[in-house]
């Protein structure tokens, strides 16, 4: 099979650029928590982190810890710790990774930033079910150890159209989170600065956006597994202008790539849709495999999700409600249908991958028989893996690289 073939990943150059704004982030993060010139905020990765940064919050990201425990494959160490407590082996193993590695007081931080001693301590933890009920329970569970107060967003789930009514309610919940989160911080809530991050947020989801278009082209510039790791700055920066500046340095490489006519896997001959969470421990191993058959696989949507179309500065509130009710994750199965139909037709892909991610079925979108109604309406084929977004007792190496080959044998003789 072609996965014999020489199969290294092509570097993406801006991304020394990342690194050092990511290292940014978390040692001013660290600096604010220690001398306590910032509150910190802990929010979930779509929860209403503008309005937190309006009030002069630094935000942290549990799920983006979450991420590092995977991408280090550290999850294992850590996840049985939090079963041990009562959290079972079957709930979200960002949560239980992450519990668990702060029951042990380690953190991929401290060796990935030397001087960084541990998480910085939240003075406030804010979430939006929007997900799921787990990041909650997640964001539950420091607030009972840290006595730290928690707040939230309570979101309307698997919904078609994104109504009026929605927004409506969306909105209040989160203007009701105004005056607590005012006296946690000591600052008052600024209409015109809480414009202006949304601004700073939409200028970088849309940057984000290009990003992931750049894809439109043949061959596609930049594979899913690099986009995951170049999301990054998306989800814990927006709100800034380094995000802004980043994407736009970004996006100039890939651009040039797409008019040089480089591809992130030379000799592309067939593009796949990612469906569901990554495997974060084995970015690198599927990347290369791929690569090796000669196969791109270039839109998701996990990494769509930090599009957030709606922002507008001159309603934030409103729009900050409707981009954050109109996700993906959020919608109905006819919704899901078609959003995935628009893109394997606008990107131009020959199948689709569905990872059943065990302890995420929120993400996992296989289970309601959405595979084989895209066989039908798109005829084109679909493969699950089986596996999850950390814990890699649930994955197999054999059976999804089998898997996998076979899948794309099947593309070949079509
Ligand atoms: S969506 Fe899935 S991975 Fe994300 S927090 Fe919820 S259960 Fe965990």
């Amino acid at each position: 099979m072609g996965s014999e073939k020489n199969a290294s990943i092509k570097r993406i150059q801006a991304t020394g650029q990342m690194k050092k704004i990511m290292a940014d982030y978390f040692y001013q993060l660290d600096e604010a928590a220690r001398s306590g010139s910032s509150k910190i905020a802990w929010c979930t990765s779509v929860g209403p982190a503008e309005l937190l940064l309006s009030l002069g919050f630094q935000v942290y990201y549990p799920e983006n810890h979450g991420a590092m425990l995977g991408a280090t494959r550290q999850a294992n160490d850590y996840i049985p710790v939090a079963n041990a407590i009562g959290y079972s082996p079957d709930i979200c193993s960002y949560l239980t990774s992450d519990i668990g590695a702060y029951i042990k007081q380690e953190t991929p931080l401290t060796r990935a930033y030397p001087g960084i001693e541990g998480l910085p301590r939240p003075d406030v933890l804010v979430f939006n079910t929007n997900q799921c009920r787990d990041v909650q329970d997640w964001l539950g569970w420091y607030a009972r150890e840290l006595q730290v107060p928690i707040m939230g967003v309570s979101t309307f789930r698997n919904i078609g159209d994104v109504t009026d009514l929605a927004v409506t309610n969306i909105a209040g919940q989160i203007r009701e989170l105004i005056p607590e989160l005012e006296q946690i911080s000591g600052n008052r809530f600024d209409l015109d600065r809480f414009r202006e991050v949304m601004a700073l947020s939409g200028r970088c989801t849309e940057l984000w956006k290009q990003v992931l278009e750049t894809n439109l082209a043949k061959p596609a510039p930049m594979s899913f597994f690099d986009a995951t790791i170049q999301m990054g700055p998306a989800v814990v920066l927006r709100g800034s202008e380094t995000a802004i500046a980043y994407y736009e340095t970004l996006l100039a490489e890939l651009k040039t790539r797409v008019s040089e006519g480089i591809g992130a896997v030379d000799n592309e001959r067939f593009r796949l849709y990612w469906e569901g969470m990554p495997v974060w421990g084995k970015l690198r191993d599927l990347s290369e495999l791929f690569i090796g058959l000669d196969t791109a696989v270039i839109a998701s949507t996990y990494c769509n999700s930090w599009i957030f179309d709606a922002f507008d500065p001159e309603d934030p509130f409103n729009s900050m409600a409707r981009a954050y009710t109109e996700i993906f994750i959020v919608r109905d199965e006819a919704f899901k249908q078609r959003y995935i139909e628009d893109i394997v037709s606008r990107f131009g892909l020959h199948g689709l991958i569905f990872h059943d991610s065990k302890t995420c079925p929120n993400n996992s979108n296989n289970r309601y028989c959405l595979p084989e109604r895209l066989e039908e309406s798109l005829q084109i084929p679909t493969l699950t893996i089986n596996g999850d977004l950390n814990d890699m007792r649930c994955y197999s190496d054999e059976q999804a690289k089998t898997n996998i080959e076979a899948f794309i044998e099947q593309l070949e003789s079509r």
